[in-house]
């Protein structure tokens, strides 16, 4: 039976077609119209509720779940600077925005590391992470990034991991944009993700689940009083609160997010309703000429990088302005070598919208005089060198 499709945005608003901050539902909305104080037995039920979903979202034994205020960055800054020592070293595998955000951190927080950088989407494989471990015995930690959402790559952490435990070290994941969506199949020190990406909440914290082990083992490494996840978490666990000033009403849309994550059924609900979303818009935007930057193996749920058409009657500003017109609000892209541009699959979104959304793209394109989506051929080249 076909599922009736997802209520719409209210009236005026458009849809995100974005990794987050991303469309949410109603529901979600509803829950912050009132106000909660931080301290009562209320909010620290939610807190207690919050933590326990998340962890039964994990899997897993023996882990613990810390939330922390601020973005997502926040989160990784704190996962960062809370479980490596700080006579630790760290490799860093890099292929995108967020692997250099991690790269730039660990230079602020002045933890020792080494990067091995592929570039814009080429994926880091287990075979060099374990050759750069076996020559380098002083890395304790790697961290990787789960789905790189400057690409929308999702990169082999199963096999990542595997080779940073065959060697004795330790696995760091930035999973902000694909927990809760794509399970997390594999070992791990610590995996952080934050309210507004797959999970469908509002912005406004991250959360880092950790083995109970290594937030034990963590006490004292932090540079920083307000990101120490050792502190936040010994706190929560003593006291059921934040340490300081949480965002409640940003906790209560979360809640609510995390009860309709469980009624899409859980991880492998929320994955299916979005890789549907993905193949209905590559096929359709395929349909209409555009050429996606990744071949299907490396093509994430999340969001998926297109190439500007190659068309002198393409102008990414004015695509960006009509598509807004139509009701979806678009993403620029991030590479360096060719133009391109992103869409999300993630949030309140599901195939009819992307049906829209393809057609909104059609007439955009019609709109512009532009005759044919097809990329340049140098954009086919680089797609190529990526497949080789
Ligand atoms: C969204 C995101 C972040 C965090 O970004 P903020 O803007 O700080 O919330 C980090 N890593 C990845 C992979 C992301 O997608």
């Amino acid at each position: 039976m076909a599922k009736p499709p997802l209520p719409a945005p209210r009236m005026g608003e458009p849809y995100l077609l974005t990794p987050g901050p991303l469309t949410t539902s109603f529901k979600v909305k509803e829950a912050m119209l009132r106000d909660w104080g931080s301290w009562d037995g209320d909010f620290r039920a939610m807190t207690v509720e919050l933590r326990e979903r998340l962890l039964a979202m994990a899997g897993g034994e023996g882990l613990d779940c810390v939330p922390m205020q601020g973005s997502g960055t926040f989160s990784v800054e704190a996962m960062l600077g809370t479980f490596v020592p700080r006579d630790g070293k760290v490799l860093v595998l890099s292929n995108g925005a967020y692997g250099k955000r991690i790269a730039q951190t660990l230079d602020y927080l002045g933890r020792a590391h080494v990067v091995i950088d592929k570039g814009d989407y080429m994926p880091p494989r287990g075979a060099e992470v374990a050759a750069a471990l076996a020559s380098d015995p002083d890395i304790t930690h790697v961290v990787v990034v789960h789905c790189e959402t400057s690409s929308g790559i999702l990169n082999p952490v199963a096999e990542i991991s595997e080779a940073v435990y065959g060697a004795g070290r330790k696995l760091l994941v930035d999973s902000m944009s694909a927990f809760g969506a794509l399970p997390l199949d594999f070992r791990f020190e610590a995996v952080v993700s934050s309210a507004n990406k797959c999970i469908e909440g509002v912005p406004g914290f991250g959360f880092v689940i950790a083995q109970k082990a290594a937030l034990a083992a963590a006490e004292g490494n932090c540079h920083s009083l307000s990101l120490d996840l050792h502190a936040q978490w010994a706190v929560m666990n003593k006291t059921g609160q934040w340490r300081f000033t949480p965002p409640t009403h940003v906790v209560a849309a979360f809640i609510e997010a995390l009860r309709l994550h469980e009624a899409e059924g859980g991880v492998a609900g929320r994955g299916a309703r979005y890789a549907r979303n993905r193949d209905v818009l590559v096929d359709g935007m395929r349909a209409l000429g555009f050429e996606t930057l990744l071949d299907e193996r490396w093509l994430s749920p999340i969001i998926v990088t297109f190439f500007n058409p190659a068309d002198p009657a393409f102008d990414f500003a004015r695509f960006y302005d009509l598509m807004k017109v139509r009701g979806f609000i678009i993403y620029p892209g991030k590479l360096t070598v060719v133009d391109s541009f992103r869409i999300g699959c993630i949030g309140q979104l599901d195939e009819h919208v992307m049906r829209a959304a393809v057609e909104a793209a059609r007439e955009t394109l019609a709109a512009m005089g532009v005759a044919s989506a097809a990329p340049p051929a140098a954009a086919l080249e680089e797609r190529a060198r990526l497949a080789s």
